[in-house]
C-alpha cells in the first residue's frame, strides 16, 4: 500500500486511504481492503503504474484496481456525485481536485476520514471524535444524505450493528422518518447490507431499537424482529440461520414458504434459499431422539447443518413452546454426532446396489426399483439388514420371491 501511495505522490499528486481502511485502522482492527484517493485521474494513474497489473473493471466511476505485490488496490479519482437520480445511483461523476469533497460525498462521518504518510489524518466531518464516542453521524444533513441515497438508511444500521455504535440523535431520526425509501432500492444492495445487519455483535439491540426498518425490508412484522432479537443469543453469526429462525417466528405454521419468501424476496442465491427453508421447517419440528429418525433427518438435510436445526429448535420452543427442548436438543446432537461418526447410510444413493441392481436382481422395471430401493433404504436404517452387497440382495430375493 505504502508502494501505491508513494509512486502517485512521486509523480506529484495527492494520495490518501480513504474510508473503512482507515476507520478500521483508528479502531485498532485490521482492515480488509484498502482504498486510495488520489487527484491523478484515471487515465494519469493507469500511466503511473503502467508496469503493474491493472484492472479497468470501476474505471467508469474512475476506479481502477492496481495488482501491488498481488494484492489488489483500489485506487479511485476524488469526485463529486451529480445530481442524484431515483434515489439511487449519482447520474454523472465529477472529477475534483480536492480531497474534501471527495470526503463530503461519503455517508458517515467515521467513513469520511483520510490519512496518508506524508499529510498525515485528515478528518473534516469529526469522524475521530465519532469513533471514539462509538456513534455513526451522516456527513452533512441526514435527511439530504438519505434522500440522496436511500440505502444508507440501512447502513448506518449495518455500522451501528457490526461496529457494536449507537447513532447520533439526528441521523436517528431521519432513519425512522425516512426508511420508507428503502422500498425504492435494490433488492440485492439491501441483502448484502442486512446480512451484515443481523450478524453484528450489536444485532440484537439495533433490531430491537429499529424494528420498523428491518420489518419493512422483509415483508415481516415489527413483532417477528423484536422477538428475533431476544433469539439471537441460541444462534450462530450465519445470515441464511438467522433468516430461517425470522421465518420461524414470523410464519410458525408454515416456516418453509416464509423462509422461501424472504429470501427469494432479497433475490438470495437459491442455495440459500433451499438452506433456509430446509432449516425452518426442520426446526418446526420435534427433533428425533431415536437413531432410525436421527438417520432420516441426515437424509434430509446436509450434516453440517444439524447444529443450526437444533439451535432453531431452541428458538421454536422458547417462543411457542415451554417444553424441555434444551435437554432434547443437547441429547440430539449428542447422538446425531455419534451416528456420523459412523458414516452410515442415509440416502439411496449410498446404498451398497443401484437401480441397475434391482432391475437385474429382481427382475423388474419402472416405478418398482425406486419403491424396492426406498424400501431397501429403510430396511438399512431400521437395521432389519447391512448395507452390503450380499445382504442387500438377499433381502430383496426374499422380497420379490425370485
Ligand atoms: P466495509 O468494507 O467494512 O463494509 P467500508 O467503509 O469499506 O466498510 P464500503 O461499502 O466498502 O464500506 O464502502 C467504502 C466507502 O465508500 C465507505 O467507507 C464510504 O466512505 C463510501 N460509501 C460506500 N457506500 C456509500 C453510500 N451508499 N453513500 C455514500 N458513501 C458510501
Ligand atoms: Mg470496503
Amino acid at each position: 500500500v505504502n508502494n501505491v501511495l508513494s509512486r502517485l505522490s512521486e509523480a506529484g499528486f495527492e494520495a490518501f486511504l480513504v474510508g473503512g481502511c482507515v476507520r478500521d485502522a483508528a479502531l485498532g482492527l485490521m482492515p480488509h481492503d484498502y482504498d486510495i484517493a488520489t487527484n491523478a485521474r484515471p487515465e494519469e494513474t493507469i500511466n503511473i503504474f503502467d508496469s503493474y497489473r491493472i484492472i479497468e473493471t470501476g474505471i467508469q466511476h474512475g476506479t481502477l484496481t492496481v495488482l501491488s505485490e498481488g494484492n489488489p488496490i483500489e485506487i479511485t479519482t476524488y469526485r463529486v456525485d451529480g445530481e442524484y437520480l431515483d434515489c439511487r445511483h449519482p447520474s454523472e461523476v465529477t472529477f475534483t481536485n480536492n480531497l474534501d469533497f471527495d470526503l463530503s460525498r461519503r455517508d458517515f462521518t467515521v467513513n469520511a476520514m483520510a490519512y496518508s504518510p506524508i499529510a498525515g489524518l485528515r478528518d473534516p466531518f469529526g469522524g475521530l471524535n465519532d469513533l471514539a464516542a462509538g456513534r455513526i453521524s451522516c456527513v452533512g444533513e441526514p435527511s439530504k444524505r438519505f434522500s440522496e441515497d436511500g440505502l444508507r438508511i440501512l447502513r448506518a444500521l449495518r455500522f451501528a450493528s457490526v461496529l457494536d455504535f449507537s447513532i447520533s440523535d439526528t441521523t436517528s431520526d431521519a432513519v425512522r422518518a425516512m426508511f420508507d425509501l428503502l422500498r425504492g432500492i435494490s433488492r440485492e444492495r439491501i441483502d448484502s447490507e442486512l446480512r451484515r445487519l443481523i450478524c453484528g455483535v450489536g444485532a440484537s439491540r439495533i433490531m430491537a431499537q429499529y424494528p420498523e426498518v428491518i420489518a419493512g425490508c422483509l415483508g415481516v412484522s415489527e413483532d417477528s424482529v423484536v422477538r428475533l432479537s431476544g433469539a439471537l443469543s441460541y444462534l450462530e453469526a450465519d445470515p441464511v440461520e438467522r433468516f430461517a429462525a425470522l421465518a420461524i417466528l414470523s410464519d410458525p405454521d408454515d416456516p418453509e414458504k416464509e423462509a422461501q419468501r424472504i429470501l427469494t424476496g432479497l433475490k438470495a442465491s437459491s442455495a440459500d434459499t433451499r438452506c433456509a427453508s430446509t432449516l425452518a421447517l426442520e426446526a418446526a419440528r420435534e427433533l428425533p431422539l431415536d437413531r432410525a429418525g436421527i438417520l432420516r433427518l441426515m437424509g434430509r438435510v446436509k450434516m453440517s447443518e444439524l447444529p443450526a436445526i437444533a439451535e432453531l429448535r431452541r428458538v421454536f420452543c422458547a417462543a411457542f413452546d415451554s417444553g424441555t427442548v434444551n435437554d432434547d436438543a443437547d441429547a440430539f446432537l449428542a447422538l446425531a454426532r455419534e451416528a456420523a461418526d459412523e458414516h452410515p447410510c442415509v440416502r439411496i444413493d449410498q446404498l451398497a446396489l443401484d437401480g441397475n441392481d434391482v432391475m437385474r436382481i429382481a427382475n423388474t422395471s419402472g416405478k418398482q426399483v425406486g419403491d424396492a430401493l426406498k424400501w431397501l433404504l429403510d430396511g438399512v436404517i431400521d437395521g432389519h439388514f447391512r448395507n452390503d452387497y450380499d445382504s442387500l440382495e438377499a433381502a430383496l430375493r426374499k422380497r420379490f420371491s425370485c
